[in-house]
């Protein structure tokens, strides 16, 4: 995807325009709803009794929704509902070093989204955003494991959060050296990264009878870090 996306397919509110960089500021959909589903955690910004926190937490995305869940109990929860918040993910896509300690970077894929966090009540919306929550870390797992009973809808909080606006941040590419240092004995380049699953490892007492889902088979699991 980076490299090739569309960074003007749509023009971003006033507050959401990248202006550092302007040249790394993606505002197409698309792009912005790829590196969401592709983020496994969020960080959530938000104001609690006047001071300023943040916080990770699984987010999942469905259609022009953030679903967000947490315990009945939960504080940011508290904190959030009714409130604007401000949401973002990272994707580290590689470490970028320059012959100068300035021009040191990252290759990255991150999004910002601003907007009021509202708590959905509804139970079947509640039970569909912990089926899209669970589906979005595991593609499949949401008809695999138990349904949440009542009980247990009741013990979860859930908020949800327009993509009205929102913004990406894309770097990709070699360092960008000043003329003047690339005579420098140095090496530079990048070095790529990504997230990668390990072997799954069966629950200590997991009936041996039960085989693994297709669903959790490597070249499966690792879809999800699939890059152009
Ligand atoms: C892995 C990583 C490492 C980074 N390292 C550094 C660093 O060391 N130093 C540094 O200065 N910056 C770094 N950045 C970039 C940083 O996130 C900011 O974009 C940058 O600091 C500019 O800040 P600003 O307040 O001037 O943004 P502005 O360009 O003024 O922000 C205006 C609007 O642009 C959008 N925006 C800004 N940044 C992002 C973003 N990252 N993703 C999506 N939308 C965005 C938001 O909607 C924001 O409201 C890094 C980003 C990532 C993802």
């Amino acid at each position: 995807m980076t490299g090739s996306v569309d960074r003007m397919a749509r023009v971003a509110s006033e507050r959401m325009q990248v202006r550092r960089h302007p040249e790394r500021g993606v505002y197409s959909p698309q792009v912005i709803e790829a590196i969401l589903d592709e983020a496994y955690i969020c960080h959530v910004g938000f104001i609690a009794e006047g001071q300023p926190m943040v916080l990770p937490t699984v987010h999942a995305r469905e259609g022009r929704t953030i679903y967000l869940h947490g315990a009945a109990a939960n504080a940011m929860f508290s904190a959030c509902a009714g409130h604007d918040i401000c949401l973002t993910v990272t994707i580290l896509d590689g470490l970028v070093l320059a012959r100068s300690v300035y021009d040191h970077s990252m290759n990255y894929r991150s999004v910002v989204v601003v907007g009021r966090a509202e708590e959905v009540s509804d139970p079947e919306e509640k039970r569909r955003a912990l089926r899209v929550l669970v589906d979005r870390v595991v593609e499949g797992r949401a008809e695999d494991a138990r349904e949440p009973n009542e009980n247990e809808v009741r013990a979860t909080r859930v908020l949800r959060l327009g993509l009205d606006e929102a913004s990406a941040k894309v770097r990709s590419g070699p360092p960008s050296d000043s003329e003047t240092d690339l005579h420098l004995p140095v090496w530079a380049g990048v070095i790529p990264l990504r997230l990668a699953p390990d072997a799954p490892v069966p629950a200590p007492d997991l009936p041996a009878d039960i085989p693994l889902p297709d669903y959790l088979a490597p070249e499966r699991l690792l879809r999800r870090q699939a890059r152009d």
